[in-house]
């Protein structure tokens, strides 16, 4: 039986009655971060469970730069520093993979969280056994994080991304490595087992119902306003993930709170009725707020590349004010209407890449949909100044989006359809927006 999400909340206690509140404040004196600039956030982290705060890192999208011979490579100076901030702030759960930044995540988180005693921070890291699901391959991929991490143990380790019941028996059942990790997880090297998904409802469910053969510690979904009831295609909604999980008493991870970063810029009638509301609040932190509202959730992981993204998740999460019923409603309101628009839903993740066509998926998709949300596609000659709509968006276009990599190079070869954890029918969307983007050329809209 399915409960909305406000009987729910009313079922399961509002969030601010189980939230716990650990000491947030300055950064302490002792700590690298004290010499890398204070940022002046108040008041303690949001905690739902004992030691943990509810703003997690997602470790895969660290800021770049270019090394001496002009290639792309993480910048570890500002990893260690927001690294140093966040811990500084009750930030302690760091969320990587063996396979996030071409395999380069795990190197620079460790770098930067090997600095610290171990017991300060939480290490979340996963099975990503996409390519190679043998049990040898997996052994060595699981030991390889241990060492990289300089570590004995893993405190959440994750079965990475289940896309439905036949990916997890292929993967961790067929293959024996399930029978190693509950045995890891025996000896205390895996504190936490559980897994991550983007699965239809039945997938979810039949994960659901072989946890009392393996006792999930906890289990990743994707939650935000948007995908509360809303989640479309062959995703399923989180309202029913988070219910089940909840009844279960399993903690919850959060991925794509912001969905992709799509939820923190909403069309200029959304951002201000946020802004009438809150005015000093950014649009991000809603979404940031719809999920920390929730007592079950273990930690919100949030991929801050920059300082201003921490800066401001800081701001939500130390003296956090849960969502009132009016907030909800409100929230419920945006999702009824981002939910019509003719988006592609591409959160960047990047799984989809590289195209061995050279197309720039997420770069085509998140152009597409900014200028959705944003109001700034063509609508049609019955729109005030057409042509120049029409030239600006081409230019736009372009601008976003190298030539030889748009849409309309897309040969449909399929390779890229199964790495979409969104379950996004790639090439189906490329050739729509192509087309769109032919109307607009050759003036037939
Ligand atoms: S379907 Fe298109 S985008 Fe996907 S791999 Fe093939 S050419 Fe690239
Ligand atoms: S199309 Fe899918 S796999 Fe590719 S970046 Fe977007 S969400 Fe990720």
């Amino acid at each position: 039986m399915s409960m909305d999400r406000r009987s729910f909340l009313k079922s399961s206690g509002a969030a601010v009655a189980l939230a716990g509140l650990a000491a947030c404040g300055a950064p302490k004196k002792d700590t690298p971060a004290a010499s890398a600039g204070e940022i002046k956030i108040e008041g303690p982290m949001l905690e739902h469970y004992p030691g943990i705060g509810v703003l997690g890192y997602g470790c895969m999208r660290w800021p770049m730069t270019k090394d001496d011979r002009g290639n792309e490579v993480i910048d570890q100076e500002a990893v260690n520093s927001l690294v140093d901030e966040a811990l500084a702030h009750g930030v302690n759960y760091f969320d990587t993979s063996p396979v996030y930044l071409r395999g380069d995540s795990e190197r620079a988180t460790a770098e930067a969280l090997n600095r610290y005693p171990r017991e300060k921070w939480l290490l979340a890291t996963k099975l990503s056994n996409f390519a190679d699901a043998s049990y040898e391959n997996s052994v060595k991929m699981y030991r390889r994080s241990l060492e990289t991490f300089k570590t004995d143990h893993i405190d959440y380790y994750l079965l990475h991304s289940i896309g439905s019941a036949e990916d997890f028996k292929r993967r961790f059942e067929d293959t024996g490595i399930m029978q190693f990790l509950l045995k890891e997880r025996e000896k205390g090297t895996i504190r936490h087992l559980g897994f991550s998904i983007h699965s239809h409802k039945e997938g979810f469910d039949s994960m659901m119902e072989l946890h009392p053969k393996y006792h999930w510690d906890f289990v990743q979904i994707q939650m935000n306003y948007l995908d509360w009831t809303h989640a479309g295609g062959r995703n399923t909604n989180a309202d029913h993930m988070y219910e089940q999980l909840a009844a279960r008493d399993i903690p919850v991870v959060i991925m794509e709170p912001l969905r992709g970063g799509g939820l923190a810029s909403l069309t200029k009638s959304q951002t201000a009725l946020l802004k009438e509301r809150e005015p000093d609040r950014s649009v991000a932190s809603w979404a940031f707020r719809f999920v920390g509202s929730f007592p079950k959730v273990l930690t919100a992981l949030s991929g801050m590349t920059y300082r201003e993204h921490l800066e401001d998740n800081l701001r939500t999460f130390c003296n956090f004010k849960p969502l009132v019923e009016e907030e909800f409603e409100l929230l419920e309101q945006i999702a009824e209407e981002q939910s019509n628009f003719p988006l592609v839903g591409c959160t960047g993740c990047q799984y989809c890449m590289p195209c061995p066509y050279g197309i720039n998926i997420p770069g085509v998709f998140r152009f597409y949909d900014n200028s959705v949300v944003e109001g700034t596609y063509v609508k049609g000659p019955e729109q005030e100044k057409y042509a120049k709509a029409r030239r600006r968006y081409l230019a736009e276009y372009n601008k976003a989006v190298e030539s030889v990599r748009q849409a309309d190079h897309c040969i449909s070869c399929g390779k890229c359809m199964k790495a979409c954890p969104q379950h996004i029918r790639i090439p189906r969307e490329l050739k729509r927006i192509d087309e769109y983007i032919e109307k607009i050329k050759q003036d037939l809209l």
